[in-house]
Order: structure tokens, then sequence, then C-alpha cells
């Protein structure tokens, strides 16, 4: 079994859904409202561990309620929380979804997520540096993205970076991390809107872009490489990238090729986008194995 250390946000995602978006002013009744667990730390570590990872998670949440499920959620869901520390100067970062026309439209208010410091990650020290890969992604501060990325090229820890949501990234940072996984979207902005298959080739076995249903793009130092991902009826695709990141780093730190590594986590993203929520359609191991 592997080890993995995630350090990142947790949130609780408040879906609304509605027959159309309130006008500026106005109030409409909505048709239903539930709250699910999310945050791209949070969902990819719950993806993690479904995949059979031991898994510790690094973050924050608020004295309150919606933090209360979020630890439950990690607990049923076989994540460690020893460093998931309850806050009392911030709420619980929350997500807040209108689901409408066929599309979402999302404020998020990151609450505890501020305090995902360089302080917290240091009391995390030690499993971090017995870890066989820490996940990242940037839902929680500047900083503690280049802390971390510091600490495990000093230890000789590979880093995941999930450059999501997108935002310039340090030199140094996109140096020293071992892999670098942004959408399309998230990839202009790295790269300021430089031909991505450039971008590619500066950075081989490292830069993989994500492509949604067209699959991963990455080039292994003599070729472009797009492993396609597999054609389902997606009913949700939110926390797809989520689940690739995980699926990616289980397979990648049990010494999978990457393009194998690639190929078993889209079909995990694949099967996370046949089902409702981020977190619902996350597969087991067995799951992607069988359909593999
Ligand atoms: P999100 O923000 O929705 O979680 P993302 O934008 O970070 O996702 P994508 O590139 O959209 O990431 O998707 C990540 C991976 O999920 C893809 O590389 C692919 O393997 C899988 N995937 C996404 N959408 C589909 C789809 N419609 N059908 C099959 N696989 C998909």
């Amino acid at each position: 079994m592997i080890k993995m250390t995630i350090i990142g946000s947790s949130s609780m995602d408040l879906v609304v859904t509605a027959s159309k978006r309130p006008n500026k002013g106005e109030t409409i009744l909505g048709e239903s409202f539930k709250t699910v667990p999310g945050g791209k730390g949070a969902n990819q570590a719950v993806a993690a561990a479904r995949l059979g990872a031991e898994v510790y998670m690094v973050g924050c949440v608020g004295d309150d309620e919606f933090g209360e499920q979020i630890v439950n959620n990690f607990t049923s869901n076989g994540v460690f929380t020893t460093y998931v520390k309850p806050v009392t100067h911030s709420g619980t970062g929350t997500a807040h979804i209108t689901l409408a026309d066929g599309d979402n439209s999302i404020i998020v208010v990151k609450g505890a997520n501020n305090y995902v410091t360089p302080d917290l990650v240091e009391k995390a020290l030690g499993v971090i540096r017995e870890s066989d890969i820490v996940l990242i992604q940037q839902e929680i501060p500047e900083e503690t993205v280049e802390y971390v990325t510091e600490i495990c090229f000093a230890n000789d820890v590979p880093l995941l970076l999930n450059p999501a949501p997108a935002r310039p990234i340090s030199k140094t940072v996109i140096e020293k991390a071992t892999y670098i996984t942004p959408n399309e979207g998230e990839a202009s902005v790295l790269f300021e809107n430089k031909d991505i298959h450039e971008a590619l080739k500066w950075f081989p076995n490292k830069l993989l872009v994500t492509e949604g249903k067209n699959g991963v793009r990455y080039y292994d130092g003599e070729n472009e490489i797009l492993v396609p991902a597999y054609p389902v009826d997606a009913v949700d695709t939110t926390g797809a990238g989520d689940t690739f990141n995980a699926a990616f780093a289980v397979a990648v730190a049990e010494g999978k090729s990457i393009e194998d590594s690639i190929r078993f986590a889209n079909r995990a993203a694949s099967l996370s986008v046949t089902k409702f929520g981020a977190q619902g359609g996350m597969p087991t191991r067995e799951e992607v194995e069988g359909n593999l």
C-alpha cells in the first residue's frame, strides 16, 4: 500500500437547483437543495483512499457543523485526519452552487482554507517525508504551495501539483515539482497563451495536460503522446480532474509507467463522470481494474 499526503482545501458544497437564475434584486423559488462535501484537496484525498492508498490529509475546517461533517466524511472514506485542523477564527470553506439552465454558477468562500499555512504543513513533516508521493492544488495560500515544493524537493519526495484554480506559478515551483497537471484553460494561464505543444516539450514527463473527454497529452522526451479518455455517457463531470489526479498519483507511486498511470487515471476519471457529485462517482480500485 502506498502512502500519500494531500495538502489542500476542504469545503462544503451548497447546491441549489432552480429553473432559472435570479436577476439582480429578484427572489425566486428553487427546486431542491443539498449539501455535499467538496474542495479539491478533500476530493483528491477521498479518491486516492478509495483506490487503496494510505492517505493523510493536511487541511483546515471551521469549528462548526460543516467542519464536523467533512471530518466524518474523511473518516468514513478511510482518510487519516491527524493534520486536519479545526480553526476557531473562520468558518469552514463553502461553495455556493446554483444549477440552472444546464449550467452552474459558483461563489466560493475560502474560509478556513486560508489557514492551510506553512506552519500547519510543518507539523506534518514526518508523514510527508515518509510519503511515496505528495499532492497539492491551489485553493490554499500560494506561500504554502511554495513551501511544500521546497520540502518535497529537499526530501526527494515526488510532488504532483494540480495547478487549479489557475494562477501564475513561480519558475522555481514549476522546476521543482515532479508532475504538473493543468487542464487546457489552466495551461494557457500557466504558459501565458504560448503554444501548448511547445510547452509540453519544455517539460518532458512532467507536464500532463488534461483535455476532458479527449484524454491527456504529454511529451515523453521524443514524441507528444495523447492518451485517449474512455468514452462514457457523462452525467456530471464535477470532480473528474480530482479523480484523475488522485488516480495518476496512486498509479505512478506504485511504480507504473507514466503512460500506464495516465491510462489507469483516465479510466478512474471516466467512471467518476457517470455518477452525480464530485465524490459520489469516485470509483474503487476493483471498479477501475474491472474496467481496464
Ligand atoms: P473538473 O474541473 O470538471 O473536475 P478538469 O477540468 O480539471 O475537471 P478535465 O480535463 O475536464 O479536468 O478532465 C479530467 C479527466 O477526466 C480527463 O483527462 C478524462 O480522463 C476524464 N474525463 C473528463 N470528462 C470526461 C468525459 N466526458 N468522458 C470521459 N472522460 C472524461
